[in-house]
């Protein structure tokens, strides 16, 4: 037992940081689709394609938790996209609320928190699920001071369990997208995999 402590105060800091990127899985991004009716143009409108200054070694791809895609403009991570001061395009900073709360992405959902799978020694089950801080939650949410109520663990080890089947779910649909580009099957467009990935109904 860790006795983690959060309370979200709405101060808005995890939606307007210009260095935080509000990654998307394909699950998200369904979500968001099908939840704002939003066709293919619409949801290109929303969405933002951030590269890499260099390229990545295989240990860097090791660290991220969203495997980066192959696109027109090379690898990147898909996200919401961000106005030029780094708030998310969902964010009203008038009433400080998000407009897509019911549908906003796992990332805010488990925000300021990550999770690890524990796996068993000998047959690579998983027997439990670690819940730790992330470390912008560290930097700047203010919602895990030492005033804050210790958190439902029950309640945030059963979102992390689903945070990571769906991450896991993402990555086998984006390694595919990315070796049928890498076998040349495809041409890695965005608007393609948008295309593909809205015909999954099994959701
Ligand atoms: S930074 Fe923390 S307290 Fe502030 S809105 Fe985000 S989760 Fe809530
Ligand atoms: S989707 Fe909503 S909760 Fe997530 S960063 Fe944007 S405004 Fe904030």
């Amino acid at each position: 037992m860790k006795y983690l402590r959060f309370t979200c105060i709405r101060c808005g800091n995890c939606c307007t940081d210009k260095n935080t990127l509000i990654n998307l899985t394909y699950l998200d991004i369904l979500r968001i689709k099908n939840g704002l009716d939003f066709d293919l143009n619409e949801l290109l409108n929303i969405l933002g394609f951030y590269t890499f200054d260099k390229p990545l070694t295989s240990e860097d791809k090791k660290r991220m938790t969203i495997t980066p895609m192959e696109t027109e403009r090379k690898l990147a991570f898909i996200g919401l996209l961000k106005n030029s001061l780094g708030a998310c395009y969902f964010y009203n900073s008038k009433d400080k609320r998000c407009l897509i709360y019911s549908l906003r992405p796992m990332f805010c959902r488990t925000f300021p928190f990550s999770f690890e799978s524990l796996k068993n020694e000998n047959d690579d089950t998983i027997n439990a699920i670690d819940i730790f801080y992330t470390e912008k939650g560290k930097e700047y949410c203010p919602g895990i001071g030492n005033e804050a109520p210790l958190i439902e663990e029950d309640y945030w080890i059963e979102l992390g369990r689903r945070t990571l089947e769906e991450l896991k779910k993402n990555q086998k649909i984006i390694e595919q997208w990315n070796n049928s580009v890498k076998n040349g099957k495809i041409t890695p467009t965005v608007k393609k995999f948008l295309l593909i990935i809205s015909k999954i109904t099994n959701y």
